[in-house]
C-alpha cells in the first residue's frame, strides 16, 4: 500500500492501484451515469464537452477523464476547443488517448523494438563455441 495524492481532489489516500481516492471514484461513477445518459439522449447532432459539462453539471476534467479511460465514447463529439485530442497527432478523437492510426503505429513499433533486440543474440554463440573448440585443441597435450 502507498499513500498517494488523489488526481481529482488532491487529497492524500491509501492507494492499491488507483490514482483516484474512493470518494472521487463514487463521485465519478455518479457523474459517469449522468454524462452517459446525456449522451444517449442527445445522440443526434454534434455535442461538445463544454455543452455536456454545462448541461449535466459534471466538471469538464471528469468528462475528459472518463473519455481517456475509454469508459465514455462520444461518437458525435464536436471538434475544436474542449474536444478530446489524440496525444500524438492531435486529431480529434471520441475516446481513449490516441486515434486508431497512432494506436496501430505505437503497437507496431513496440512489436519491432521487442523483436529487434532478441534475434541478435542467438547468432553469437556458434562462433564462441568454435573458438572454445579451437582453444581446446591448443591446450591438449
Ligand atoms: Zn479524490
Ligand atoms: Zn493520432
Amino acid at each position: 500500500m502507498a499513500i498517494i495524492q488523489c488526481k481529482m481532489c488532491r487529497k492524500l489516500f491509501d492507494s492499491l492501484s488507483s490514482k483516484i481516492c474512493p470518494d472521487c471514484h463514487k463521485k465519478i461513477d455518479l457523474d459517469f451515469i449522468k454524462v452517459r445518459d446525456y449522451i444517449y439522449d442527445h445522440d443526434e447532432g454534434k455535442i461538445s464537452i463544454d455543452k455536456v459539462a454545462e448541461e449535466t453539471g459534471v466538471e469538464k476534467p471528469i468528462i475528459l477523464h472518463l473519455l481517456r479511460e475509454g469508459r465514455l465514447i462520444i461518437n458525435n463529439l464536436e471538434g475544436g476547443e474542449g474536444a478530446l485530442l489524440c496525444e500524438i497527432c492531435k486529431k480529434p478523437i471520441n475516446t481513449g488517448r490516441m486515434c486508431k492510426n497512432c494506436q496501430d503505429k505505437v503497437a507496431s513499433s513496440v512489436q519491432k523494438s521487442a523483436g529487434g533486440s532478441k534475434p541478435a543474440e542467438p547468432d553469437k554463440p556458434p562462433p564462441q563455441a568454435d573458438a572454445k573448440r579451437g582453444g581446446g585443441m591448443h591446450t591438449r597435450r
